[in-house]
């Protein structure tokens, strides 16, 4: 009797649907932040069960955020989210990728061509799939401080434009970019006009990833392509670190993309993944190295205090870094073409 009782609670539990809404009451938020319950980007389903509960560790900033994967396509996303309005205090100016040029005493120059060599890195693995020139052009979603496509233009001499909702323009150079401040799908594009779009850890931050990838494929030309780069969820630094992955950067990751949902979100939209790279251009050291931090000092990352430990430990880690690509580390990227009509 008493098991019969038992087992019909498991079973009541197990048919219980799981209630986001619910679970992040239970994480104790601040009062200020505002929450709103979303469905899965990827099939639009509501079912889904608790993945993992992320921190802000890269700023230290308060919270815990839920993530949870969907029951009928397994994408992990972050449910419920931070409104647009709560989201904003987590893209203020200490934002790494708003970062610019700081100074690093006698490791400046270090910096500088680290930094320099992520755009490097960028023009290689765009170079393998495009040929630019001055008639081609080029469009950056989520630009930021315009590094990469000056560095572009001053390689190929192609047009360069750049959407991003912060305001770049006093970063130096900008005046030769054809800026536009704001969300990528809310502005006004010309249909079929760009050579390559290319996306660097901006897909994973979407709050609308859809209606991006859909006015990619409006603005993209027909022979164009689309290189995006996200962290990714089925990677060995995901398996070391779990829930202290840098990859998971809550509350600003609104989903976490293994390789089949990130490809079925491109299929999704009408793309064909011409190229699937299991590396980019983000060098996988800076999750290795905070990862390890995250997990076994704790949250909030001073980078004028890690600076010099960072290159020092990275010389330990260079074999680990040459093999990158075959290593599936940390990243992602997807090279896109256009289904065409008769496919
Ligand atoms: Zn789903």
């Amino acid at each position: 009797m008493k098991n019969s009782k038992a087992n019909k609670k498991n079973q009541e539990m197990k048919t219980a649907k799981f209630n986001p809404m619910i679970r992040i009451k239970e994480l104790g938020n601040p009062l200020h932040y505002k929450f709103e319950e979303v469905s899965c980007y990827l099939c639009g389903s509501a079912d889904c069960k608790e993945y993992l509960i992320g921190e802000e560790d890269l700023t230290g900033k308060d919270g815990a955020f839920l993530y949870v994967q969907c029951e009928a396509c397994n994408l992990v996303y972050q449910n419920p989210r931070l409104n647009l309005d709560s989201i904003k205090e987590f893209y203020d100016q200490e934002y790494i990728a708003h970062r610019k040029k700081t100074y690093f005493g006698i490791l400046t120059p270090v910096y500088e061509w680290t930094m320099n060599k992520h755009d490097r890195d960028k023009e290689k693995l765009v170079r393998k799939f495009i040929k630019l020139d001055a008639s081609k052009k080029l469009l950056d979603v989520g630009c930021a401080v315009g590094t990469f496509l000056l560095h572009m233009k001053k390689k190929t001499q192609c047009k360069i434009v750049g959407v991003d909702f912060k305001d770049g323009s006093h970063y130096p150079g900008f005046d030769q970019i054809d800026f536009k401040e704001g969300l990528f799908y809310e502005q006004n594009l010309a249909e079929e006009d760009y050579d390559l779009i290319t996306m660097w850890h901006f897909f994973e931050h979407d709050y609308d990833p859809n209606k991006t990838l859909e006015t990619a494929h409006r603005v993209l030309k027909k022979e164009g392509k689309l290189v995006i780069e996200v962290p990714r969820l089925d990677s060995v630094t995901f398996r070391w670190f779990g829930n202290k992955w840098p990859g998971v950067q809550s509350p600003q990751h609104t989903a976490l993309y293994d390789k089949r949902s990130f490809v079925a979100m491109l299929e999704k939209h009408g793309f064909v993944v011409e190229s699937y790279l299991p590396y980019g251009a983000f060098p996988p050291f800076f999750y290795i190295f905070t990862g390890f931090y995250f997990r076994f000092i704790g949250k909030g990352l001073n980078l004028d205090r890690i600076v010099i430990p960072y290159f020092f430990t990275q010389l330990f880690w260079l074999p680990v870094i040459w093999l990158q690509k075959y290593l599936n580390l940390s990243m992602q990227t997807a090279v896109c073409r256009k289904k065409l009509s008769t496919e």
